[in-house]
Parts: C-alpha cells; structure tokens; sequence
C-alpha cells in the first residue's frame, strides 16, 4: 500500500532562492555507544528481546534513583571540546516534562539552559562551484546530555504508523541511552547552497564522532538522527552581505527524524520549496514539526511546536551537579584523534589524489577502507580504483553505505591488496581482475582462489605476444607510420587488436612496450 499525502504547493527551488534567502538549523541526537544507560546500570545492546534491558530507574518506578554514567559525561566531555566548544566547570540536569507512552517517567532526564559544552563551531568543506571546496563554519549552539525514549511499535495497521492500528507495543530496552544532542546556530549565508552545506555538515559530523570512537553512528539504526529547521526570509542581496544578514529571521518548520544523509538535503531542499508557496501565497508559515517521508519525497505537518515553557523544565532534584575539573578536561583533551579535516589533507597528499578524487572517495565513504588497503600493500591509485569500482555501485544498489555492505559479505582491505598484487606480479591485467572481482563479490572465495579456479592467468609466453603484435602491425600499415612518426597514441588501435588476437590473455603494457620499440 501506498501511503498519500495531501500534496502541498511548491515553488521551483532555483525561483524561490531568487526571491528568499534559507536559515537553517539543525539538532543532531547521538546515542553515545557506552556499555551501560546514562542513569542505570542496564546494558544497551541494540536488537536485543523487548523489555530485557530495564531496571526500575528506566523504567521510572517511584523511588528509583539515577546516578549518572561517567563515561558518557567523558564522551560528551570529548565531543564538545572537537566541536571547539567552551566545557561548563558547572552544569546541571534538567527535567523536561511531557507525556507520552514510550517515555515511563513522563519526563526526559536533559540539559537545558546549563549544557555541558556551548559556542563551537565546525568547519565542513563545500563545493565552491568550480570545481574546488570551499570551507564554511557551521557554529555550534550547544551540545547536551540526555537520555534517550523507548520504541513504541503499532500492530495491525498497514502502514506501521499509530493510525489504523490496533494496538502498540513499547519496548524500554532503548529508554535511558545516553544521547548527546548537538544543536547549531541558526546558519545563514548559505544562499542557495544551503541543502548541500547541512549535508556536508551531517557528514562531517558523522566523521568526527566515529573518529572520536563515541557512537556508531548508523543512521538507518536511528543511532544517528536529524532534525532539520528551515526558514525563510526576504532576499535583498548576496547571502553573505550585511543587508542580508540585517533581515530578520522568518518562523521555522523543524522536519524530525531525517534518516540518512541524501535526505537531510532533499528534505531541506523540500521545505524551501514549500515555504516559499506558502509565502507567496501571502499566508504565513506556522511553527510545527513536520515529517519527512522517504518514498514520497515530502514533509507533512506533525504537531504544532510546543515553546520551551510548555515543558515546564527545572533542575533535576535526583542528581548532583556535574563540575568536570581543568585537569579532566586537559587529560580528555589529551584523547582527541587527529581533526579530520587536517587526517584528510594528511590523507590527500600521502595519496596524491586531486580535490576532485578525494571528495569521490569520501563521498563513498571510502577513506578508511583505502587507509587500510594501502596499509596491507596495495598502491593508493589501485585501492581507489578497486573500491570505487564494483563494489560501491552494489553498496548502492542495494541502499547501504560501502562499509557496512563491504563487511556484510567478508570484502576486505586484504582482498583488495590481494586482487591489487595479482595485478603487479603480472598474473592478471585489469580486465581480468575485474573478472576475479565479481567472482569475489560473487562470495566464490578470495581473489587467488577465484583466479585458479577460472584459470585466469596471463600467458607469460612472449613468443605468442610477439607474433601477434607482428600480424597486427602487417595488418595496419598506416598506423604503424604514423606511430614511426612519432603518434604514440595511435598506438591504442593496435594494442586493442593484440589484445583480442591473444584473447585478453595478455599483458597490455607488454604488448605497448613491444609495439613501440618495434616501430621507433
Ligand atoms: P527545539 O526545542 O525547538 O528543538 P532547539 O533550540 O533545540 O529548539 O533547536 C532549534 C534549532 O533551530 C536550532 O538549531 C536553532 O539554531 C534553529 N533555529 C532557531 N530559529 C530558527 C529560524 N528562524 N530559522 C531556522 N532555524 C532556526
Ligand atoms: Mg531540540
Ligand atoms: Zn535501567
């Protein structure tokens, strides 16, 4: 079944930034991969039997007193100090109180006006339309501490959502994870760039709390999400210059729970389209949440923006105050990885690949994979090549980023390099190791393996090569003039034709060689 939607009106999206000028802003929930909850001791394993990862904390039963997690005040600790953020000597939690089923003790145990870590900044690499990147700072607001809800599932309906259903489920395995939400500024001066800069800021965001070894980030397990907030105001003049930047923000629309990075920026680039129907319709936009649906590639309206007072927030009465001292802060500052930005230039150079290449290779998610192929003796240049090849076009064919496809079917680094060697001993040319590669894809076992067992293997014989490359140069006269003159690249046309005389069974760059000194 297909789900329908009541379609809103939208505005080309080149118009609408020809006549508005995009704010965005956006909160991002990362559930801290701890062994233990933030206020119990329960553990926190994903996937495991509904309601087998409670206590009476989590689950809120009167009495039960929290204490929180120490490792998770570090992590939050590590996190705010690689967003370049100030670390509170003193902060509290907060009670943030509503209703809801998935959330036993109708309050969420957070930060409010006293967060762990504030005013950092993060600086994302984009496109600067010709062709280079361009660097823009996302500021950070705040980071803060909480924990998360449980999971409410709906029975019975088609569609999985609370309406039609006949009854839900809750699972409290979930409630009482540590999160950390990071919530930025409002941004401006993205212009029209504004969708690509919240995806490229998502990304690199993902890259440093991996590096950090805090989360796992998977954003299709919801341990990684977007909530994304779009405005709009008038545009008087480029996105950066000051009569721009003087005109007041518009009311925002915060689209929830945006589940990978290709949505985040279609989603942004939704809201702007609809916004500016709305606006040009001379109505105003009303400030709610709204969700995002994948399939359809639409927001819908989803409850109507409560204001902080509505939460009725107050200090936690139940935990003491968290003073995390210089020294904790020095010695945990002392942990951070190497800044990503500066691992990836580092990276870049090692390598010797262009801007162009680089940003490919991220974009697969490619980096580490490359990191350990080089390390385990491939060159850079075949590792990118292998990895950008076969391999991320069935990651994306079947929706999946290329590390956890890779990992899925047992395709590693070492595979790789084995492939790549194979290639330099001269066993196999590129034709044929692609050949091996989809055996290897195929899960018919690992590359020396595959060669074998298909008897792929390069003749070594050169008197056979030789003889063909003297038919094919008596074939062709005229190009074998023109490469005596001195028209080297005339040369492909003739290895082609050795190439299939010897039926892919040789060498390309011997046969090259041959051709070349045979004619100069
Ligand atoms: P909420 O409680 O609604 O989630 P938060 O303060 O946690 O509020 O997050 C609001 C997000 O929206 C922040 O990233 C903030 O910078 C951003 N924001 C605030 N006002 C606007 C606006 N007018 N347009 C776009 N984004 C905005
Ligand atoms: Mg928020
Ligand atoms: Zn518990």
């Amino acid at each position: 079944m297909t789900t329908t939607h009541q379609a809103d009106a939208v505005v080309d999206y080149d118009e609408a930034l020809s006549r508005f000028d995009p704010v965005m802003g956006l909160e991002v929930h990362v559930e801290l991969h701890t062994n233990t909850k933030m206020f119990c001791g329960c553990p926190t394993e994903f996937g495991a039997e509904p309601n087998s990862q409670v206590c009476p904390v989590c689950l809120g039963l009167p009495g039960a007193l929290p204490v929180v997690n120490e490792k998770a005040v570090e992590s939050a600790i590590r996190i705010g100090l690689a967003l370049n953020c100030e670390i509170a000597s003193w902060c509290r939690f907060a009670r943030k109180n509503y209703f809801y089923p998935d959330m036993p003790k109708n309050f969420q145990t957070s930060q409010y006006d006293e967060p762990i870590a504030f005013e950092g900044y993060l600086d994302v690499d984009v496109d600067d339309g010709s062709g280079g990147t361009e660097v823009f700072r996302v500021e950070i607001e705040r980071a803060h501490m909480e924990e998360d809800t449980g999971k409410s599932l709906h029975i019975g309906g088609a569609t999985g959502r609370i309406h039609g259903a006949d009854h839900s489920l809750v699972d409290y395995n979930r409630a009482g994870i540590p999160l950390i939400e990071i919530v930025t500024k409002p941004l401006v001066g993205a212009g029209a760039r504004a969708p690509e800069v919240a995806k490229a800021y998502v990304a690199a965001l993902r890259e440093l709390l991996r590096a950090l070894d805090v989360s796992d980030v998977k954003m299709e397990q919801g341990s990684m999400r977007c909530d994304a907030n779009v405005s709009l105001r008038a545009k008087t003049g480029e996105p950066t210059s000051a009569e721009q930047l003087a005109v007041p923000l518009g009311t925002r629309t915060e689209t929830k729970n945006v589940n990978s990075l290709r949505s985040v920026e279609r989603a942004i680039r939704y809201e702007i389209s609809r916004h500016a129907a709305v606006l040009d319709s001379g109505r105003s936009i009303l400030q709610e949440t709204r969700h995002w649906h994948e399939d359809t590639g639409v927001t819908t309206s989803g409850r109507v923006k409560s204001d902080a007072d509505d939460y009725r927030y107050f200090p936690e009465p139940d935990l003491v105050p968290v003073a995390p001292s210089r020294e904790l802060v020095e010695a945990l500052a002392a942990t951070l990885p190497e800044p990503p930005a500066e691992r990836r230039k580092r990276l870049q150079n090692d390598w010797g690949y262009s801007d162009l290449e680089m940003r490919d290779v991220y974009n697969a998610g490619a980096a580490e994979l490359i990191e350990q192929t080089v390390a385990a003796g491939a060159s850079p240049a075949a590792a990118r090549k292998w990895w950008l090849g076969e391999p991320s076009r069935r990651a994306n064919e079947e929706a999946t980023d290329l590390v956890s496809y890779a990992a899925g079917i047992g395709f590693t680094p070492a595979t790789v390099a084995e492939l790549d060697s194979l290639v330099r001993s001269g066993r196999l040319n590129d034709s044929m190791a692609r050949e091996v590669l989809s055996g290897v894809l195929a899960g018919e076992g690992g590359p020396t393996a595959v060669a074998d067992a298909k008897g792929l293997e390069l003749k070594q014989d050169d008197g056979a090569l030789e003889a063909a490359v003297d038919v094919v140069i008596a074939a062709n006269p005229d190009v074998a003039a023109k490469i005596s003159d001195g028209k080297v690249a005339a040369a492909g046309a003739l290895i082609g034709q050795v190439m299939k005389a010897m039926k892919g069974q040789a060498d390309a760059g011997k046969a090259r060689e041959l051709i070349l000194a045979k004619l100069q």
